[in-house]
């Protein structure tokens, strides 16, 4: 057991400034840092608690959207009828993520910064330099079955685990954050997550102590909407591959270290190129690692189908 302090923040701004300093971090649902911290992978020195901060509201906007709050739990989202009614992919994405269990306890905001599930992240023994940077990317030659056919780079082929993230890429989501300096700062979804590059284990555009407040959507799309996951079982399990359609745009989840707004295949789609012509648009560029060819393949099949499917 590793000594830790601990604080409930009473504001925003207080708990940005607090995060802010060496070896803090924030908690709210607890569902990944929790697990992360009994294997030791984080080790924080100080907690700051935002869960009881009043950022759990979902309000309309004067724009005709929702603004979510950062506290609201994954439940609540997809069982708010404004958003099952308005904005379906969203509640399907929230549903198909995690548990129950997990959904009742997990918030929005962390929803957006949980850590990959790379089975070598979590294995202390082995190497990985989103863990230690420098030490070496065990799932290239490794067990990859799950890992990025997408903006990987040969320090790490982890993919992110948010089913939601995606439907936010698809739904075109804005992100508020409030930065230690108590400054409030809006970024689009697409800029939040960072790929690999040289720096796995810088994941987000987020300053140290940058608070995630709320989630906008702007007004629904025109059109369907929809979030197919394939996975190995029904429930409680990460994605193979998936896709979020919210009107004319296209995320996929699985595919890499961010959700991956999918901008060939919605401008393939808008010269009225064939569904499978736009699968093939967006996956020119896609890279598989030996055990995780086939999901070139499912990825290909399923943004056909799911196209297709809509077309009629
Ligand atoms: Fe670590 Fe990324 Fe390699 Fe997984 S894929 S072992 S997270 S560096």
């Amino acid at each position: 057991m590793r000594p830790f302090t601990y604080e409930r923040a009473e504001t925003a701004a207080g708990a940005a400034r607090a995060a802010a300093a060496p070896g803090a971090r924030f908690i709210a649902g607890g569902t990944n840092l929790i697990d992360l911290m009994k294997l030791e992978i984080e080790r924080p020195a100080h907690l700051v608690d935002v869960s009881r901060l009043p950022l759990a509201q979902i309000a309309e906007t004067a724009e005709g959207g929702l603004r979510i709050g950062a506290m609201a739990t994954n439940a609540a989202v997809a069982s708010d009828r404004r958003v099952r009614t308005r904005y379906p992919v969203l509640a399907q994405a929230l549903l198909a993520g995690a548990s129950a269990q997990l959904r009742n306890k997990a918030r929005i905001g962390g929803n957006l910064v949980q850590r990959t599930r790379c089975g070598y992240f979590y294995d202390p023994a082995k190497p990985c330099n989103k863990r230690e940077p420098g030490a070496g990317c065990s799932a290239l030659e490794g067990l990859n079955r799950t890992h990025a056919i997408l903006g990987a780079s040969e320090a790490c082929i982890a993919v992110h685990p948010s089913d939601m993230a995606v439907a936010l890429s698809a739904l075109g989501a804005g992100i508020e954050t409030v930065t230690p300096a108590g400054e409030a700062r809006t970024l689009g979804i697409d800029e939040v997550h960072r790929l690999p590059g040289e720096t796995p284990h810088v994941e987000t555009n987020l300053a140290a102590g940058e608070l995630v407040s709320a989630v906008t959507l702007p007004p629904p799309p025109e059109g369907r909407q929809s979030y197919r996951k394939v996975r190995d079982r029904a429930s409680y399990a990460s994605a193979l591959f998936s896709l979020a359609i919210a009107g004319p745009a296209l995320a996929l989840g699985a595919v890499a270290l961010k959700p991956w707004r999918a901008v060939a295949a919605e401008a393939a789609l808008a010269r009225g190129a064939s569904a499978a012509e736009a699968a093939e648009a967006e996956l020119a560029g896609a890279r598989g690692r030996g055990r995780n060819d086939f999901k070139i393949a499912l990825a290909r099949r399923v943004i056909a189908a799911a196209l297709q499917e809509g077309r009629g």
